[in-house]
């Protein structure tokens, strides 16, 4: 089942700093909706400090839900191989559950070879206008999209690379790593509401934290949906161009990041209640 939300502009206020989240906030909190490159990695990759995190929050009962952009080849590994609750790729194209169950289509697509071919043709007419763009290496792995390698690709050219997709009927949206040519009205948002509507029911709104660092992630801090989000400190790099802005920014940056909002929300649940000074920290 596909879900088109209509996602309106405002109500975004510049992001305060982690340290001025309140005490109610945070203990409410029961699942992490997390980005994973330049959120979870730290210059590429995973650390031992992160790997030590999704352990701790595992064992807290916190659930941690992997939204990416990348394949899906890719995040079927990953997420088999994690302590996570499960992964959704492609920018909420496919979900993964934990373990091993068969993955879920979020976006149908009835025809994948016509839809592969469709999605070359316009990755061609992209490389009429920008050459120098090329396939990344995971795109052979890919159901719903299309992925070039972001490279050094500066904001007009991808405006006008997002122009160029939404005229040839397709959506588009970039990352720290990639451009993704994708079908229109699939983004993280649409996929993580229909995958905790459907999988996940027991998590209200307020139980949930989403985090991202970059404009692929801008859907997950639309307040409307998402009422507590977070941008890994990286974030601030990408503050004009996003159109939700996080509700909270941490003071490090990528994957360190992380493991800073994870400290917050693990220490929160040692406090009691009635030990807490409301909403001071
Ligand atoms: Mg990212």
């Amino acid at each position: 089942m596909s879900r088109h939300l209509n996602v309106t502009a405002g109500g975004s206020k510049d992001p305060k700093p982690l340290s001025e989240i309140s005490f109610s906030c945070l203990s409410n909190i029961r699942l992490v909706a997390t980005d994973m490159d330049g959120t979870l990695t730290r210059r590429g990759k995973f650390t031992a400090a992160l790997l030590q995190a999704l352990e701790d929050l595992a064992a807290s009962d916190i659930k941690v839900l992997i939204v990416t952009g990348r394949s899906a080849g890719w995040v079927s590994g990953l997420s088999s191989l994690m302590p996570i609750a499960g992964a959704i790729a492609e920018n909420g194209g496919l979900f993964f559950p934990s373990g091993n169950q068969k993955p879920v289509t979020l976006t149908p697509i009835p025809d994948l070879v016509n839809h592969r071919q469709h999605l070359a043709t316009a990755f061609r007419q992209l490389q009429k206008k920008f050459s120098q763009i090329q396939e990344s290496a995971d795109n052979r792995f890919r159901i719903t999209d299309w992925t070039f390698d972001v490279a050094a690709l500066n904001p007009s050219e991808l405006q006008t690379l997002d122009n160029l997709c939404q005229q040839m009927g397709w959506g588009f949206t970039y990352s720290n790593v990639q451009c993704h040519i994708k079908p229109q009205g699939q983004d993280k948002a649409v996929g993580l509401l229909q995958v905790l509507c459907e999988y996940l029911p027991k998590y209200s709104s307020e139980q949930v934290v989403t985090v991202g660092d970059s404009p692929n992630d801008e859907s997950l801090f639309n307040q409307s949906y998402f009422p507590v989000s977070v941008g890994v400190a990286n974030v601030l790099e990408y503050m004009n161009q996003l159109q939700y802005q996080p509700a909270y920014v941490t003071t490090s940056a990528e994957g360190e990041g992380f493991c800073e909002l994870s400290s917050y929300l693990l220490k929160r649940l040692e406090i009691p209640k009635s030990q807490a000074v409301p909403d001071l920290l």
